[in-house]
């Protein structure tokens, strides 16, 4: 059978100690303890390598005993520490995504997950993951209508939306646009609007993929609605609207708002991206789905997992008869979404702020204060550390250009590799030099998790202390470790 090892860590590092051993030990002991070694069935039986077989599994729980066994074989650990490092080896949960502290100052970071969900909309995850109501009338006991509450909650927060349909992200949202409304037929865009979204994912050619041919307008920099005006025929399946949601264009420009064009006679459909449902004060600039409905749209297309602050999904907002006709196609069933996210989507929907909406609007004077106390306890244990100013940025295809004003806990720069690799994973953005934890993502209740990492790597522990020979230092082993979470919010964003 295959052995998995266990990702990150090799069993010495559990142990806490470096992952090359110094000296092996003179071939006679060496002989002897390799006898001393535990047999895997007697591991197995160890209570708490049998709780965490319930827990993970007997085959990851297997591959952590060889792991530390074989370990031991090579002198690495003791015969006696094997029990330990094979718990040690084994990781939280039974997957291998890990929970991580997002102090990029990045609040939706692509490569992180992007929204975060509330409180509220985790424990709906909860109780939706067994058997639930999602199609069902639990009073008449006949079929109903898959996320009825999910989607009338959408509707009571997009009063302009005649009906609403959620699909598996806002890709697959234009992509049912895109096949129901033009296949065979020509979409009508800007060129300021053929935008690339991020990891090389272009939306011209998720357009061209359904069988619907794009028909480019304008420049790059202007184009004005008679320019739209002057292609529309009976080739025209629908007017495309698409939010520039990661790059803004400045100087002599000049666009067509979605007013402008809804005279046309054919449907105009506008990609808000972001899946702001309403304005923002903060984000004046970023487009929402009540105004551009009211605006004339005839359907609005979103993301859930960006401002809106949900799990991942696609909004379809818009008329009631075109929607519903976007529902009842084909392709609407490979595009649906699970009762998890139905009801992470509702929670967000109805539920308190979300952590996105939190970090947002927190305010500057507090995020300092929270960074002025967390340096004051982690210099009182000698380490170097300073609060300082911070520009975070929302990321994630959403409010391209706007900073908000922030703080963060500023470290020398090994700390960013060590924290990222800790028992609790700390993801910061390198900054002349410094590694830089930004506090506007993180959660308040998360400050006292985010110094125990700090002070883990101080202290050395499993994680390479900074200063340390062995610590990242410059050459392949710092490219390699590096993240694009490293790099300056402008690059990153996606
Ligand atoms: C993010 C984004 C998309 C893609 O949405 P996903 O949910 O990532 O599939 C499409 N259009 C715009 C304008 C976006 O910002």
């Amino acid at each position: 059978m295959e052995q998995r090892p266990v990702p990150g860590r090799t069993a010495g590092e559990a142990a806490g100690r470096p992952a090359v051993p110094g000296n092996p030990p003179p071939r006679q002991d060496a002989a002897d303890a390799r006898r001393r070694i535990p047999r895997t069935d007697a591991l197995m039986r160890d209570p708490r390598l049998s709780a965490a077989v319930d827990r993970l599994g007997a085959h990851r729980v297997k591959a952590a005993v060889r792991q530390a066994q074989e370990e031991a074989r090579a002198g690495g650990i003791a015969p006696e520490q094997v029990p330990q490092t094979a718990l040690d080896l084994l990781p939280g949960t039974a997957s291998a995504l890990r929970p991580v502290i997002n102090a990029t100052g990045v609040l939706l970071h692509t490569n992180l997950g992007r929204a975060p969900l509330s409180a509220a909309a985790r424990q709906a995850v909860r109780e939706a993951a067994g058997p639930t109501d999602v199609e069902l009338d639990l009073t008449t006991g006949v079929r109903a209508r898959r996320g009825r509450s999910t989607l009338a909650a959408l509707h009571e927060r997009v009063p302009a939306a005649g009906a609403a349909h959620v699909v598996n992200n806002g890709a697959a949202a234009l992509v049912l646009a895109a096949t129901a409304l033009a296949a065979g037929k020509e979409i009508v865009v800007s060129r300021g609007e053929m935008v690339e979204i991020g990891d090389g994912f272009r939306l011209p050619d998720l357009l061209v993929s359904t069988g619907a041919r794009l028909r480019e307008v304008g420049t790059t920099n202007r184009t004005t609605a008679a320019d739209y005006a002057a292609v529309i025929g009976p080739d025209t399946g629908f007017v495309l609207k698409v939010h520039p949601s990661n790059f803004r264009i400045t100087g002599f420009t000049r666009s067509a708002e979605t007013a402008d064009l809804t005279g046309l006679g054919v449907p105009v459909v506008v990609d808000i991206g972001s899946g702001l449902l309403a304005p923002h004060p903060a984000l004046p600039e970023e487009p929402d789905a009540d105004s551009q409905l009211r605006a004339g749209a005839a359907l609005v297309t979103a993301s859930g997992d960006k401002l809106l602050g949900g799990p991942q999904c696609g909004l379809l907002l818009g008329q009631e008869a075109l929607v519903r006709a976007l529902a009842r196609h084909p392709l609407a069933r490979a595009l649906r979404v699970d009762k998890l996210t139905l009801a992470a989507l509702e929670a967000t929907l109805t539920g308190p702020p979300t952590p996105t909406a939190v970090a947002l609007t927190e305010d500057p004077d507090r995020l300092r204060s929270r960074a002025d106390r967390l340096a004051v306890a982690l210099a009182a244990a000698g380490i170097d550390v300073r609060a300082v100013g911070s520009a975070a940025t929302v990321g994630g295809g959403g409010a391209p250009g706007v900073t908000l004003p922030s703080a963060a806990l500023s470290l020398p720069e090994p700390y960013a590799a060590a924290l990222r690799t800790g028992r609790t994973p700390v993801v910061g953005r390198l900054e002349a030099g410094r590694c830089l934890l930004d506090l506007r993502a993180v959660p308040p209740e998360d400050d006292d998790r985010l110094a125990e990492a700090v002070r883990a790597v101080s202290a050395g522990g499993r994680d390479r202390p900074p200063g340390d020979e062995q610590a990242p230092r410059g050459g392949g082993e710092r490219s390699a470790g590096r993240t694009t979470a490293d790099r300056r919010p402008a690059e990153r964003r996606a």
